[in-house]
């Protein structure tokens, strides 16, 4: 049996991993499960799968996690102390799929305690990604890559040399808004940017998409996971997300991973390493499918894509900025305080108030990385007025 924790149960990717921890059942046995705040959902989750601990990060909802567990023998825990405990607690896998910065902590916990993690959490690599890769060799934590683009180039480069790849190539789908004028995009609510065309997801990540900020913040994921240099690393935009991930080798040939837009496969793949466990991941029918169309990437109708490359660039806490002030902006539009196409510009604004304030130095530590984080986040909520106040 492999032990496993899952942070972020009750959200998108943490809905797949369920489905997949019950589908291989006689294959895992589950620890822990987390939520911020939805008590219903995780309750349900813990006696799906027979978890043995669930905990959620909101003290105010534990007594409602309490009640829906009455009588299974499940402990019921909450806060962040909870939190960090449950993730740090050695089992064999820890999926990290909590959304945003929150993530941080308590797969830093993952970490330090040695477990393998599967990490659907981006933010932990573009915040602090040189602090968490070397928090990951020195505790011996081996990650494996859930986010489809990049467990696409881990399965591509697996037993390969990636001294002889000279290109890594993401693909993105183009979002919502890929065909999108830039004065249309001025007007784009939160229900069109939540509309993905090919991918269900969490809201925050979907609106990411639709700024294409996403892809920025995966190649700056991309540039930690693998140590690649930001001239390797590429974008390619295909409508049908079909391909996720491509490398071309030294010679000019060119590899591909490709499947159905279907987070349970990535899932599947992390949980089951190095096995390939069987999972009900819809099977692609290429001919069903047809065509397969790819097209650059327009930086200047999706600046945030520009903005994340050169954070990469840049490094020295820059990205931890960008994603800190992302994060805030993405917030502030959902609650339609400011126009989509505000998104990029709260994060420039950001970013060149922090180079201003001399905050722009690498994190040497996750916690010096959340620390900078709270930083940016009162530099962009002050863009937010800013910006709001214009847009009113
Ligand atoms: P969702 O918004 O769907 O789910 C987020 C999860 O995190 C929920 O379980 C939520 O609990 C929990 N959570 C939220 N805030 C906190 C907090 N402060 N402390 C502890 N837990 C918290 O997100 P997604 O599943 O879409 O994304 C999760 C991560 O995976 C993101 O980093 C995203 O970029 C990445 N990712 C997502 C993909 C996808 O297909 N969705 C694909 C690739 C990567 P509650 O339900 O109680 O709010």
């Amino acid at each position: 049996m492999r032990r496993v924790t899952l942070l972020g149960a009750t959200g998108s990717v943490g809905s797949s991993a369920v489905e997949v921890l019950q589908e291989g059942r006689e294959r895992f046995a589950v620890h822990a499960v987390t939520a911020n705040s939805d008590a219903a959902a995780l309750a349900g989750i813990a006696r799906r799968l027979r978890a043995e601990r669930a905990v959620v990060a909101d003290p105010a909802a534990l007594a409602a996690l309490r009640d829906a567990l009455a009588g299974t023998g499940i402990e019921a825990a909450a806060g962040a102390s909870a939190m960090q405990e449950a993730a740090g607690e050695r089992v064999d896998v820890v999926l990290s799929a909590i959304v945003g910065a929150a993530g941080l902590a308590p797969t830093a916990a993952a970490v330090r305690a040695g477990s393998t993690i599967a990490l659907a959490n981006k933010e932990c690599l573009v915040c602090a990604g040189p602090a968490f890769m070397a928090l990951a060799r020195r505790h011996g934590a081996r990650i494996l890559p859930v986010d489809s683009e990049h467990n696409a180039l881990f399965q591509l480069i697996e037993g390969r040399d990636a001294d002889e790849v000279s290109r890594f190539t993401i693909t993105a789908s183009g979002g919502p808004f890929r065909t999108w004028s830039a004065e249309r995009l001025r007007r784009a609510t939160p229900e069109e940017a939540l509309a993905h065309p090919t991918w269900s997801m969490g809201p925050k990540i979907s609106i990411d998409s639709a700024t294409m900020m996403n892809k920025g913040l995966e190649l700056i994921e991309a540039h930690h996971l693998f140590g690649l240099s930001p001239d390797r690393l590429d974008v390619l935009v295909h409508p049908q997300s079909i391909v996720h991930g491509l490398i071309t080798f030294r010679d000019g040939s060119v590899h591909a991973e490709i499947g159905l837009a279907d987070m349970k496969r990535p899932v599947s793949y992390c949980l089951n390493w190095p096995a390939r466990g069987g999972c009900a991941a819809r099977h692609l029918d290429l001919a069903a499918i047809g065509a397969l169309t790819f097209e650059r990437p327009d930086e200047a109708r999706f600046p945030a894509l520009a903005l994340a490359r050169s954070a990469m660039v840049h490094g020295s806490g820059a990205p931890t900025v960008l994603n800190a002030a992302n994060e805030l902006a993405v917030s502030a539009f959902l609650a339609r305080r400011i126009p989509f196409t505000a998104i990029p510009e709260t994060v420039a604004r950001s970013l060149t108030e922090a180079d201003r304030a001399g905050l722009l130095t690498e994190p040497e530590t996750v916690e010096e990385a959340i620390g900078l984080d709270a930083a940016a986040r009162d530099l962009a909520a002050q863009a937010v007025d800013n910006l709001a106040a214009i847009a009113s």
